[in-house]
């Protein structure tokens, strides 16, 4: 798809009605008091959000159980539910650039990511599943001889997804394609910043036949509507991806109501890790960059620290810091932009807090770390680059979530090992060397979810993300996300 301004101008223009809740199919009013949606661009009012109430969650919930047990969708033969994925699919290509730039604008994505990471990465997260619909299936075990043992694999029931701001399509069509088809009903929960276009794909999804009451979205703060679902009773799993001091309260709401499982991706501080034998040096800087200031750092996987040898430590921190500086902070819905806006301004308020933290606990502030373009009314900061990191500052060991680069140096590899070992997270890494031996000792060693070796990200759906110690459990994309969305069951038939 080819991007111009004037259709991106034109789209934005366009005015977002008062947005409701889809519960049993139908469009209605939430409960409680309208939310305003802030557009991080230049802080307008966009329009409001429906607030559901812990009444109205419940009756979501009800209601796709009721869709669930009736097998409206459960029990559609699955080459039916293929088809239907598949037109969801086609109809999020359709409206590729409607959906970004309508993202862009609730939560400030660059817009020229936002169309592949979004609806682009969507797509074919859809496509990708509806096409595993029909290819998955039980097992006959090789027991007795007068035994027949079956293994099926049935869906669960309800699934209950709350989802954060920085990539919603995407981050969404991870849990509601897999969850819808293995033939469960869906209750999405989305960021109240970035509800928009989970609004507009469950639309979608009606328009592509997938049946009243099998995906619901109820929008509203996550102390309300969040909390309702994840003590629902009538939800069988909470898929989640947020913050970690979230996670902790869904699995007590978990352990006060039905003991529902908790699948939690909980973000990180991923180690970027360069050796002074990395193949091209310059290119490691540049990609350090965008490692960590893509998406002005609102990255779940971002190369947030970056150790570097100590022989080439002040070369590659020029080469970074120039890298850095090329790249321009604006407005998202530009073309020019490489890097949008933060999200809102309490989390623009805590980006700078933590460079302020980290500059007192002996960092030094290499570039940036300001608010930029206040008089837009937009929520901007210029990327920060932040060396002398030591392993126990707070910059070294908590995500900060926005454009903030905590560096250390290291000496040598088990050094290096060591310091990204080093934090209770465990999602993604990145290696950069040209030692075959040294990239694969790295890789067996790094805790994480996720280890690139001479590249950062980059990684399709085809596999999985799944973080270990606390950045969660349980994985993300991949056909072993299914295992999340179905039960087995053994039938033991004696013949
Ligand atoms: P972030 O710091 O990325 O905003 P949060 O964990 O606060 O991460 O938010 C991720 C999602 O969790 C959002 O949809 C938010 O509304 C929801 N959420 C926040 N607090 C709660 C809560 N107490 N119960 C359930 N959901 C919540």
């Amino acid at each position: 798809m080819t991007l111009d301004q004037a259709t991106i101008d034109r789209l934005a223009a366009t005015p977002v009605p008062p947005q409701r809740l889809l519960i049993g199919g139908a469009w209605q009013d939430g409960s409680g008091a309208p939310m305003p949606v802030l557009s991080p661009i230049d802080g307008s009012r966009l329009t409001t959000l429906a607030t559901a109430s812990a009444a109205d969650v419940a009756r979501a919930c009800a209601d796709a159980r009721a869709a669930f047990e009736d097998g409206r969708w459960s029990a559609r033969p699955p080459a039916e539910r293929k088809k239907v994925l598949h037109r969801l699919a086609d109809l999020i290509d359709r409206h590729a650039l409607e959906l970004a730039v309508l993202g862009v604008r609730d939560n400030g994505t660059e817009i020229s990511m936002a169309l592949k990471a979004e609806p682009g990465s969507a797509a074919g997260t859809f496509r990708y599943y509806a096409e595993a619909i029909d290819k998955i299936h039980g097992e006959i075990a090789p027991t007795q001889a007068n035994v027949l043992a079956l293994v099926h694999r049935e869906p669960i029931g309800v699934v209950g997804a709350i989802v954060p701001w920085n990539f919603p399509l995407m981050i969404g069509a991870w849990k509601i394609a897999p969850a819808l088809a293995m033939g469960n009903s869906v209750v999405l929960k989305p960021a109240e910043t970035a509800s928009l276009t989970l609004l507009r794909l469950a639309e979608l999804a009606l328009e592509a036949g997938v049946p009243p009451g099998v995906f619901n979205v109820v929008t509203g703060p996550g102390a309300i509507t969040g909390e309702a679902l994840a003590l629902s009773p009538d939800v069988d799993v909470l898929v989640f991806t947020g913050s970690g001091a979230t996670g902790r309260r869904l699995l007590e709401y978990s352990a006060r109501s039905n003991l529902k499982r908790c699948y939690l991706e909980l973000g990180g501080k991923s180690p970027n890790i360069v050796f002074a034998d990395a193949p091209d040096i310059a290119a490691a800087a540049k990609a350090a960059a965008m490692a960590i200031f893509r998406n002005a750092g609102q990255v779940c996987v971002a190369g947030s620290r970056l150790l570097v040898e100590a022989s080439i430590h002040d070369a590659f921190i020029d080469a970074l810091t120039r890298a850095t500086t090329q790249m321009s902070v604006g407005n998202p819905l530009q073309l020019t932009s490489q890097i949008g806006a933060i999200n809102s301004l309490t989390q623009l308020e805590a980006n700078l807090r933590f460079v302020t933290d980290a500059t007192a606990e002996g960092g030094e502030l290499v570039t940036g770390g300001n608010r930029i373009l206040a008089d837009t009314g937009g929520y901007y900061m210029d990327p920060a680059i932040v060396t002398g990191v030591a392993p126990h500052h707070r910059l070294f060991r908590n995500e900060v979530f926005g454009p903030v680069l905590a560096v250390t140096p290291f000496s040598t590899e088990q050094e290096a090992l060591h310091l990204a070992n080093a934090t209770d997270y465990g999602l993604a890494a990145g290696v950069w060397t040209g030692n075959l031996g040294r990239a694969h000792r790295m890789l067996r060693g790094i805790r994480a979810g996720v280890v690139h070796v001479n590249t950062y990200g980059g990684a399709d759906i085809t596999v999985p993300l799944s973080g270990t110690r606390q950045s969660g459990n349980g994985a993300d994309k991949s056909l072993h996300a299914l295992d999340k969305y179905t039960d087995l069951k053994t039938g033991w038939i004696q013949l």
